[in-house]
């Protein structure tokens, strides 16, 4: 059977999340703009979903905005902002380490006339906030540093980042969709003014996510349509999907708690298990506080990429790097701005735990690693890529 180790890419429903997924998609087809009973028991079961997304946060739901997931959250928070005031002259600050749904909006900010500067993070993996201050400019409009990072887990500094960015006069987003579902977040602590979450990264359903827009930040939509979403998002909300992400957000807000000391608990095993058998193995990020679900770890020199294919033969499912760089074979560009060498970084591997995991297949899974990079180093042909 196979052994699944890559939740910061994605999860499986639950099976409660699921049971409220297929007894909403048979209730709850209405159109929740209907007036009509169908339409009005739609709409109460997508505000019921904005509660509980906004408990998870601990926002208000009316400063909840529906979106398609990371990606489109992403998006909406970095062009919708600028475009609310206008691109042309304006500044963005980024960290080098960001997602590419957060670094492709900044190109795509920069070819609608914005300047773009992307802060590295230093050797540890964290984005110091005083490079931030260093970066911005009279006209920077916008900082934006993720959470926590999907593929080392490292968490930054974002609170403090966030007031430097409010002292500047300038919006702070922060991409939360790998740290709302494994930490306690509360988006008014941070004081962030945009907040980004996925549903399939906590066992909610793919193609849900939102945005947390602070009272008083205007953006514009991304297309054009309906009044949906008071206006800052069109099209008919996918009621039953939203009301899983719903139930999803309401188990992890019950049981985070719980599953952040398991989930720890499980990762050191794994760390310490790597370690202790492979010499030559390190983790990226050590140190520096991190997700308790993920590792990403360096297997001095043995491919990534070699490793992962011969894991998945052997039944474990694990990732070189950001899945969502979709079959990329070039190193992270998070561990090469960490400062690794390019052959460091194709050494790498993440594995990311989540709710299925259990010790026995942690500790089967360094068995695996174990043989696979020793069958690696016998062939030494299928080594040395950069
Ligand atoms: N931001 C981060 C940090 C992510 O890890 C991901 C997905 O891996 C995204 C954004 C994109 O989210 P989605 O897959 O929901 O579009």
């Amino acid at each position: 059977m196979a052994h699944y180790f890559d939740h910061n890419a994605s999860t499986p429903l639950s099976p409660h999340v699921l049971a409220v997924l297929a007894e909403a998609e048979a209730d709850l087809f209405g159109n929740p703009s209907s007036v009509h009973g169908f339409g009005q028991r739609a709409r109460a079961g997508v505000e019921a979903a904005r509660e509980q997304v906004a408990r998870l946060l601990r926002c208000p739901a009316r400063e909840i905005v529906f979106t398609s997931g990371g990606t489109e959250s992403d998006n909406l928070a970095l062009l919708g902002a600028l475009r609310a005031t206008g691109v042309a002259g304006r500044h963005v600050v980024a960290s080098a380490i960001e997602h590419p749904a957060v670094l492709g909006a900044c190109s795509r900010l920069e070819r609608e006339g914005a300047a773009v500067t992307l802060v590295p993070p230093r050797p540890d993996g964290v984005v110091d906030p005083e490079a931030v201050r260093c970066a911005l400019r009279p006209e920077t409009v916008l900082v934006t540093v993720m959470h926590a990072s999907n593929e080392t887990g490292v968490v930054q500094p974002v609170a403090e980042i966030a007031r430097i960015a409010r002292h500047a006069g300038a919006l702070f987003h922060c991409d939360g969709v790998q740290a709302a579902a494994r930490l306690p977040v509360d988006v008014r602590a941070i004081g962030a003014d945009l907040y980004s979450i996925s549903g399939h990264k906590f066992n909610g359903p793919k193609g849900t996510g939102a945005l947390y827009v602070r009272d008083g930040v205007r953006i514009e939509p991304l297309g054009a349509g309906g009044r949906q979403e008071r206006e800052r998002r069109p099209g008919t909300e996918n009621g039953p999907a939203l009301v899983a992400l719903g139930a999803a957000a309401e188990w992890l807000a019950a049981h985070l708690d719980t599953e952040t000391s398991r989930l720890a608990a499980l990762r050191d095993r794994l760390e310490r298990g790597l370690l202790d058998r492979l010499p030559g193995a390190a983790v990226n990020g050590a140190g520096s506080p991190r997700t308790p679900n993920t590792t990403s770890v360096r297997f001095a020199g043995l491919d990534g990429e070699a490793l992962a294919i011969a894991l998945d033969l052997a039944g474990f499912a694990v990732s070189t790097g950001a899945a969502c760089a979709g079959g990329s074979v070039r190193p992270s560009h998070v561990l090469l701005a960490m400062g690794l060498a390019p052959g460091e970084a194709r050494s790498s591997l993440r594995f990311s735990l989540g709710l299925g995991n259990d010790e026995a297949q942690v500790d089967a899974l360094i068995e695996a690693v174990e043989a696979a990079a020793a069958r690696q180093r016998r062939k030494p042909a299928a080594v040395g890529r950069g």
